[in-house]
C-alpha cells in the first residue's frame, strides 16, 4: 500500500499538466520552427529546435558584437539580442508568423525568453525602463498591433521593470526619424 500526499501547489499543477495534455489531444499544437506536433511541456517551440536555433549568447559576454557596432553610433552601458537574425530559417519564420500574420502571442512567449536571458546575464543588472520603438499610425493600423510593445510588455513582466511607451514618439514614416519625448526623460 502506498500513499501520494500532493500539497496544495503540487496538485493545481498535476491538474494543470493533465489539463493541457488534454487540451493538447483537443486542439494539438505545432512547433513553431518545425510544424511537428508539440508535447505538453513545451511552449511554442519543440525542444528539437530549440536546440538548433542560433542563440547569440550575448548575455555571457560585456562587450558583445551587437554592442561593438551600436557604439559607434551613440553611446550605450551594453547590448543584447537573442537570436542572430537569418534571412531564412526558423528565427525568421516565427518573427514573420509574429509580425505579419497576427500572432502576437508569439511575441509575448520571445519576450519572456528574452526576459530569462537578461536575468542569467551578471551584465545587464541596471535597467531603469523598456521602451519600444512606436510603429508610424499607418503601420500600427494596417498590423493591430506594434511588436515592439509587445516584447516590451512579456520582458516587463519577466523583469518587474516599467514599460516607457510615451518616451519615443515617430515623427516620420521612415525607421530613423524618431524624436526623443524630453518631457520623459528630464525635461531637458
Ligand atoms: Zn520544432
Amino acid at each position: 500500500m502506498f500513499f501520494l500526499i500532493l500539497d496544495k501547489d503540487a496538485s493545481k499543477m498535476l491538474f494543470k499538466n493533465t489539463w493541457d495534455s488534454f487540451l493538447d489531444l483537443l486542439f494539438p499544437r505545432v512547433c513553431l520552427g518545425c510544424t511537428c506536433h508539440l508535447n505538453f511541456y513545451e511552449k511554442m517551440v519543440c525542444l528539437s529546435c530549440q536546440t538548433e536555433l542560433p542563440l547569440t549568447h550575448f548575455n555571457k559576454t560585456h562587450k558583445n558584437t551587437l554592442y561593438n557596432k551600436l557604439k559607434l553610433n551613440f553611446p550605450l552601458e551594453n547590448a543584447i539580442a537573442l537570436f542572430y537574425f537569418e534571412k531564412e530559417g526558423k528565427v525568421a519564420q516565427m518573427i514573420h508568423q509574429f509580425k505579419y500574420l497576427g500572432q502576437p502571442h508569439i511575441g509575448i512567449y520571445l519576450g519572456h525568453w528574452l526576459g530569462d536571458t537578461i536575468l542569467a546575464s551578471p551584465y545587464l543588472k541596471k535597467i531603469d525602463g523598456i521602451i519600444p520603438v512606436p510603429l508610424h499610425p499607418s503601420k500600427m493600423r494596417k498590423r493591430g498591433y506594434n511588436q515592439a510593445a509587445i516584447i516590451a510588455s512579456a520582458l516587463s513582466e519577466k523583469l518587474n521593470i516599467p514599460v516607457m511607451e510615451k518616451t519615443l514618439i515617430r515623427i516620420k514614416k521612415p525607421n530613423l526619424w524618431l524624436k526623443l519625448a524630453m518631457k520623459n526623460v528630464g525635461g531637458r
